[in-house]
């Protein structure tokens, strides 16, 4: 927790569990990211945190951005960047989406097959596309496989059309999967992408781009490469696979650029046992799967926690959010060590939590208001 974090919480008067997110360290990020892989342009990947104030510092950072709707495009443009530092980068458009976005001024399109091309060709006309493929996800606390990208066999044809109706056909892209932990998770999409840059210069059309996606991790519990470490490895993969004929590069950090920068405070709301010789306390706090920890899905995310008494001694809990939904448990089949002393009333704080959580709240399921959000 930063200082200025813990400054705000003493001073905060409001009820309920909150995020608050520290600018300082997002702007820390961002050189991070800038400096590890100094020739590739920054597209922040706005479902992360689209709080008005990270999209402020990041456009005034030079940073551009990766949208997944007309929303996020227009919460982008509200910040004065120009269309120019905006990639529609979701495959999934209707196409009079695509046609707003075509009238904002966006000219950088994602697609994974040809229906989508023809949209685009249709309702942007003259855009630049690039094709996604798709990736295992292997290594990846948070995959994001199938439902996103085609075979890379089939990349060629989709670029090849969308040349043939008047599209820039501009590179690929692939996402390794959100929070992902090996730093060569990279190397054999970049291989893929190569390929594809080579198959398509055979048929006459130069690729230029490699958009290389996200999966930059935010530290929870389990350790994590640096930012550093990613990047030379995405760069001795580039080389590996391309030579000294470099593509022009992009990367697109959520996680990795806003995870870290934030963190929920939060209460413990009760604290039982099911029998009497029940071995785990059931901790339950008043935020959940419903209001910003929808990431504990399948326990997929496990989130540090921390309390004012972790130097006592500690016993596994169930951990549960506060609404009459059975799915509203956070951790069960690894339970959590908490503190014996723990109590009801008592507040805990949960680190890294500046991605997905505000974004993935409901809008007051069982009457518990979406997470409250702070940006300082
Ligand atoms: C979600 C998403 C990202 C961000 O992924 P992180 O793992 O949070 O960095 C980047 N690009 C695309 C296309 C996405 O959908």
């Amino acid at each position: 927790m930063t200082e200025r974090i813990r400054e705000f919480l003493r001073n905060r008067r409001e009820d309920g569990p909150c995020v608050v997110v520290d600018l300082d360290v997002v702007r820390d990020n961002y050189h991070a990211f800038a400096h590890s892989l100094p020739d590739t342009r920054v597209f922040y990947a706005v479902k992360a945190n689209p709080a008005p104030e990270i999209l402020n510092l990041l456009a005034e950072l030079g940073s551009s951005f990766d949208c997944a709707s007309v929303a996020e495009i227009e919460m982008v443009l509200a910040t004065g960047a120009g269309a120019d530092r905006i990639s529609f980068g979701n495959t999934i458009k209707k196409e009079r989406d695509i046609a707003r976005a075509f009238e904002l001024g966006v000219r950088l399109f994602a697609v994974d097959c040809e229906a989508e091309v023809e949209k685009i060709a249709r309702s942007a006309p003259g855009s630049r596309v690039f094709c996604r493929i798709l990736c295992d996800g292997a290594g990846a606390d948070w995959p994001l496989s199938r439902k996103f990208g085609c075979a890379p066999e089939m990349a060629p044809r989709v670029l090849e059309l969308a040349h043939r109706l008047g599209l820039a056909a501009y590179g690929i892209s692939f996402h390794v999967g959100s929070q992902q932990g090996n730093v060569d998770a990279w190397d054999s999409a970049l291989g893929s992408a190569a390929a594809i840059f080579h198959d398509m210069a055979e048929r006459g059309i130069q690729l230029s781009m490699v958009n290389m996606g996200g999966g930059f991790p935010a530290k929870y519990l389990k350790e994590m490469p640096g930012v550093p470490a990613y990047g030379e490895a995405i760069f001795r993969s580039l080389t590996r696979h391309f030579g000294n004929r470099l593509p022009e590069t992009i990367i697109e950090p959520g996680r990795g650029m806003v995870g870290n920068a934030g963190l929920i405070e939060a209460e413990v709301v009760l604290i039982s046992r099911k029998s009497d010789d029940d071995e785990v306390r059931w901790v339950y706090l008043d935020i959940g799967k419903f209001n910003g920890l929808a990431e504990t899905m399948d326990e997929a995310i496990r989130y540090p926690i921390l309390t004012d008494k972790d130097s006592d001694r500690k016993t596994p809990c169930v951990l549960a959010g506060p609404t009459c939904d059975s799915v509203d448990v956070l951790y069960e089949k690894t339970p959590y060590e908490l503190p014996v002393s723990l109590a009801i009333g008592d507040k805990v704080l949960i680190e890294a939590c500046g991605a997905y959580t505000t974004t993935y709240s409901s809008v007051a399921f069982n009457g518990f208001s979406p997470l409250a959000s702070y940006v300082i």
